[in-house]
């Protein structure tokens, strides 16, 4: 879940349009930047609040993303920044909460399509029936993948990040409470999976959802990275604990609308 409270719609639209000012300028005169997507659900229940995106839908995007961008692991990028070195039309495709449909539906489609991704999992969500405050909302149920579920994308290629134990928001919860949920989903992670976890974004994901102190702990956590997502770009002076990434939701209509804006720029 990225945006929480009941402007949820305009400030997702908002981010929106920022996102897709962002990706228009990423080819006009911002070749240095690169981008990092998130999705939260792929399924066929679509959803007032913009998280769902259909199967179809989705493979539009990875297509999309495909075209018009060297898609990368997550790690390749946030190596990349650690070395200084260009995230220049690089794209890392993720996804956050760790519902079950992202196993069902998502990583089969990106296996066909032979694109990496990363799965930031809220660790004492797997294997639960716990429904978040924001299904409730909308009144409805999706389940979450169980470890089994999460070691097989693990063995399938796919990177497995933190997404704290149990989405609190980091811009309230400070000190031994933070520092549970947010080393306490590595070692939740490394426990389950048997292998190291490097990769966290934190919960809801806006400017304002992490204290400075926090991201402080997620360094010290041993995190190579620190994922927002209010949309926006990377370059390589983005530091690995800045990470920007852009949701991406279904009120883009479609994503060949913003192919189409690349082809024209292109010819
Ligand atoms: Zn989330």
């Amino acid at each position: 879940m990225t945006v929480v409270n009941g402007g949820v719609k305009r400030a997702v639209k908002a981010a929106l349009g920022q996102g897709l000012l962002s990706l228009r300028v990423h080819r006009m005169i911002e070749a240095d930047r690169g981008l990092i997507v998130v999705f939260h659900r792929v399924n066929r229940f679509p959803t007032t609040d913009g998280l769902t995106a259909t199967p179809e839908k989705f493979e539009e995007f990875c297509r999309f993303f495909s075209r018009y961008f060297n898609v990368v692991p997550l790690t390749t990028f946030v190596q990349a920044l650690e070395q200084g070195r260009s995230v220049g039309g690089m794209l890392a495709i993720t996804f956050d909460d760790g519902y079950l449909d992202n196993y069902e539906i998502a990583a089969p489609i990106l296996t066909r399509l032979n694109l990496p991704a990363t799965f930031f999992v809220t660790t004492r969500f797997i294997d639960s029936e716990i429904v978040p405050w924001w299904d409730q909302e909308i009144g409805m149920v999706f389940p979450w993948m169980n470890w089994d579920q999460v070691r097989a994308l693990h063995a399938q290629g796919f990177e497995i990040g933190a997404h704290t134990r149990t989405h609190q928001d980091l811009g309230v919860v400070a000190g031994a409470a933070a520092l549970d949920e947010i080393q306490g989903s590595r070692l939740d992670l490394e426990d389950q999976l048997g292998a190291q976890v490097q990769l966290f974004a934190y919960p809801y994901g806006r400017e304002h959802q992490i204290m400075e102190s926090n991201r402080d702990l997620v360094a010290q956590a041993g995190f190579r990275c620190c994922c927002s997502s209010y949309g926006g770009s990377n370059t390589k002076t983005t530091s690995p604990l800045f990470v920007r990434r852009q949701p991406i939701s279904t009120w883009f209509s479609s994503p060949y609308e913003l192919g189409y804006e690349f082809a024209a720029l292109q010819i």
